[in-house]
């Protein structure tokens, strides 16, 4: 089979060997008779996925011990409400980034359990950058700070995170996680829809600062109360056990790849790659987000001069055997996701094509 070049926002291109070991358990997991989705999740060939899925986390990602990992359902739109139902509440303040549809998302759930503060904002700009370290406002009163580290649409992605004291920095890290080093102890939690970065859709990852977990209050629905999922090691109900397998076969890819720091190195040359071009030729690929700073390593957004060009863009990129680049309808045009499982080599077929058709259309 030729596989396509996947250029899909998410769900995303997998790395082909996690796709093969998952294949392969679906009927016969290890030789046991029964497919991994046969299996109790509380019998010990699962324990082993579950557990080495955590460890493979918390190494490549040097999560230290006073971190707790949970494997959660409902995708990262159910922490938009997870997060204000166990920290805010009445007369409590958060203080939320408004850098796109996620975070915008994120502050309408916030509303409903308490008060929220805007701490800083480009929806003026439609998102096309992001506020600068002096333009954040953060309430001193605020229980937490939220933002979102990549903003998948708009394609802009923070470099650096705002320092916010002692208020815990809580990140929606879903379309960059695991793309580049992070420094946890800078964040009180990190949260993640799967479907980008880490596995397929149906698992959201959460790792959470222990003293935070144990700020929850009582009256919160056991499902939503983190200390449920701590105290059973993400066991307390069913977990998305093929969704978890998935994960851990990319986690090991990602570790057989060098880890994060080799990860970083590709996503860096990839980028370099389509920001470069787009520089190159600034008046037909027209990069979106204003600041150069701003832009994301991992969804690269742009119009073509006219939307006739784009429409022809996208049908003759189809037929090279390029899929998913056609830009959010927000945004228009282009836009070129390339998490991590996609290639270098990927990236450098899509440079060639988009060279030519620049040349035949200028
Ligand atoms: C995709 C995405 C989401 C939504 O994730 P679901 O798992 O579908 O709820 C949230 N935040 C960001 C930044 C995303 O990219």
């Amino acid at each position: 089979m030729e596989r396509k070049v996947n250029f899909n926002p998410g769900p995303a291109t997998l790395p082909l060997p996690a796709l093969e070991k998952a294949r392969d358990a679906l009927v016969d997991y290890e030789g046991l008779g029964l497919g991994l989705l046969e299996m109790s999740h509380r019998s010990k060939p699962y324990e082993e996925i579950h557990f080495g899925a955590m460890d493979l986390l918390r190494e490549l990602m040097g999560i230290p011990s006073d971190y707790e990992i949970l494997f959660l359902g409902g995708g990262a739109s159910t922490q938009f409400f997870h997060v204000p139902m166990n920290f805010l509440g009445e007369g409590k303040v958060a203080s939320y980034l408004n850098t796109g549809t996620w975070s915008k998302k994120a502050i309408k759930e916030a509303k409903k359990f308490g008060k929220v503060v805007i701490a800083a904002s480009s929806e003026e700009d439609r998102f096309t950058r992001l506020p600068s370290a002096d333009e954040i406002e953060i309430d001193p009163a605020s229980v937490y700070v939220h933002m979102t580290s990549n903003n998948t649409i708009v394609g802009t992605q923070w470099k650096t995170f705002p320092d916010t004291g002692t208020i815990p920095l809580i990140c929606d890290m879903s379309s960059d996680i695991l793309s580049r080093k992070v420094d946890v102890p800078q964040f009180g939690m990190i949260y993640a829809g799967a479907q980008k970065n880490l596995g397929p859709a149906g698992l959201t990852v959460v790792i959470i600062r222990k003293d935070l977990v144990e700020a929850c209050p009582d009256a919160s629905p056991t499902m939503v109360d983190y200390r449920t999922h701590v105290g059973k090691s993400s066991l307390f109900n069913t977990p998305p056990v093929f969704a978890i397998f998935v994960m851990k076969e990319v986690l090991q890819w990602v570790k057989d790849k060098g880890g994060l720091e080799a990860v970083e190195k590709e996503n860096d040359a990839k980028t370099d790659l389509v920001y470069g071009l787009m520089d190159k030729r600034p008046d037909f690929f027209r990069g979106t987000v204003v600041d150069k700073e701003s832009r994301s390593n991992m969804n690269v957004t742009m119009r073509l001069p006219t939307e006739a060009l784009e429409a022809t863009f996208l049908e003759k990129a189809d037929k090279e055997g390029f899929v998913g680049l056609k830009g959010h309808r927000s945004v228009g045009g282009i836009r070129v996701s390339m998490y991590n499982a996609l290639s270098l080599d990927g990236i450098r077929k899509l440079a060639a094509f988009m060279e030519d058709f620049a040349s035949a259309n200028a």
